[in-house]
């Protein structure tokens, strides 16, 4: 496998074999290119980081369209496609190297309808055919690359956890805490958050995505955070529920049960099994110490280059688990006036079960 360090500049193995094998399902379905324009899936397939630009990609050819600003950037990250720039309108130079291809593949979950249209008035010579999952589904196994980046996106989550359990105090407003982690994490290398966080303290803690606000965490409060960085591109996604001064009863119970269903959640988790059964095994639980009302949200998401990507763990999630897919394991349980508890780590999948990337303790903790 080629060293991290030359993710961004070299032509590593594994981007020639990623374009090898979106070549491999153009040919099965009979297209003869595809243009991508979803920048994850624009930086999957080049290696190209930049916010503008576009992917032609024929059996024979591999092309990068950007703008005078990326060009240097492009061809140092990007080292097995041609980088061309493009004028004014973007649609006029990609068509003129689109000529001649009769079958033409576009992302249909990404394209707006204005872009169809303009697709439709300049590329008069190919058919374009919608397309879904194309380098999604290729995204969705991580390599031992990718798997690298993410670790160390988790790896600085739990450190950011723990320094947070060191430095926070009662009466802190939820968008300090949400600042500090933050700050931590980007202090320590992150390039970004991966989302916006959610720290919702007291009764705001029924809200499953309560951004953080200006209310200030107090003593008896249970406290939700859910965070996340990026690093070289990759996300991590944890949450962790902590509980200010002195537990409830009934926090402590609630948290008992969210923790009895992740952990059987995990313990169950392996290659084989559709997202449906996962989440099923700690629904089960949920459900049987009567708050199944109470976890409205699907056990779970794949993580990667976006903080949510496909396969999910949901009622709805047929799809069957393959080793070296990412994903979370977050039950939850939420009792409105009253607050919520949800655990959440990230898991890679392995043929006989999952290991664990998050790595922060889960007993209860009381600040
Ligand atoms: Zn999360
Ligand atoms: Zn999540």
């Amino acid at each position: 496998m080629p060293k991290m360090a030359g993710r961004s500049n070299n032509t590593g193995v594994f981007w020639l074999d990623r374009l090898k094998k979106l070549r491999k399902q153009l040919l099965e379905q009979g297209l003869d290119g595809i243009l991508i324009l979803e920048p994850d899936n624009r930086r999957y397939l080049s290696g190209f980081s930049g916010s503008s630009g576009a992917l032609l990609i024929t059996s024979s050819e591999a092309l990068l369209f950007t703008d005078f600003r990326y060009m240097e950037q492009a061809a140092a990250q990007a080292p097995s496609f041609r980088v061309i720039k493009h004028g004014q309108v973007i649609w006029d130079d990609l068509a003129g190297y689109a000529r001649g291809l009769a079958n033409l593949a576009f992302e249909q979950n990404f394209v707006t309808y204005e872009q169809f249209r303009l697709l439709q008035e300049k590329f008069t010579e190919s058919r374009l055919v919608p397309v879904a999952g194309f380098v999604e589904n290729l995204r969705s196994i991580k390599e031992d690359v990718e798997l690298a980046e993410i670790r160390r996106a988790c790896e600085l989550a739990d450190r950011a956890f723990s320094h947070i359990l060191t430095w926070l105090e009662p009466g802190m407003t939820e968008l300090e805490i949400a600042l500090e982690l933050e700050f931590f994490m980007r202090r320590n290398g992150a390039s970004a958050s991966a989302f916006e966080f959610i720290v919702a303290s007291g009764p705001r803690s029924s809200l499953p995505h309560g951004v953080a606000s200006g209310r200030r965490a107090a003593r008896g409060d249970i406290l939700t955070m859910d965070f996340g960085c990026v690093v070289n591109g990759y996300c991590s996604d944890i949450t962790r529920t902590v509980v200010i001064g002195e537990a409830s009863d009934k926090q402590r119970e609630i948290y008992r049960v969210v923790l009895e269903a992740q952990m059987a959640a995990l313990s169950a988790l392996r290659a084989g099994m559709s997202g449906q059964e996962v989440d099923k095994v700690a629904r089960e639980i949920i459900s049987r110490s009567g708050y199944g009302e109470n976890f409205g949200h699907g056990l779970g998401h794949s993580v990667g280059l976006a903080v949510h990507e496909e396969p999910r763990l949901s009622p709805a999630g047929l799809r069957v688990l393959e080793p070296g897919m990412v994903v979370t394991v977050e039950p939850g349980i939420y009792l409105p006036d009253w607050g919520g508890v949800r655990i959440e780590d990230m898991v890679v999948v392995t043929e006989n079960g999952c290991s664990l990337l998050t790595k922060s303790p889960k007993e209860l903790i009381i600040l």
